[in-house]
């Protein structure tokens, strides 16, 4: 099998991140006679990871209001209010787009038949 030592020669050669195209790709994982690599780096995966966890209206500067723009309710804490997308496109950080939303309502509007579609949560840190 003239073509085995081809493939492996193939599979031990670190491939560079598909993002950066500076960095090594990280390890994926090692078995007794391979090394598997992932496809990006390690700071790109864990810069895309980031920016997949935080819902774009962080970045607009954008607060949770401590007061439901449903019914009124007043909240303790931030964690008790879920940020809506009016027209629901998630893209869409306008904050005439944006609603801060109880968890009462949050459950309502989940259920009715409305454009209005929820935030990805915001990780905490
Ligand atoms: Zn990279
Ligand atoms: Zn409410």
């Amino acid at each position: 099998m003239p073509l085995k030592g081809f493939t492996i020669n193939i599979i031990m050669i670190r491939p560079l991140c598909t993002i950066c195209k500076g960095n090594f790709a990280a390890v994926n994982y090692k078995t007794n006679s391979k090394i598997y690599y992932r496809k990006i780096c390690a700071s790109c995966a864990r810069k895309t990871k980031r920016t997949k966890e935080q819902p774009g209206w962080t970045k607009t500067g954008y607060k949770k209001k401590l007061i439901c723009e449903r019914c009124n309710f007043s909240a303790k804490t931030s964690h008790q209010i879920f940020v809506f997308y009016i027209d629901g496109n998630l893209k869409n950080n306008n904050w005439l787009n944006l609603r801060s939303i109880c968890a009462n309502c949050r459950i309502e509007l989940n259920h009715a038949k409305t454009t209005w579609r929820e935030s990805p949560l915001v990780a905490d840190y």
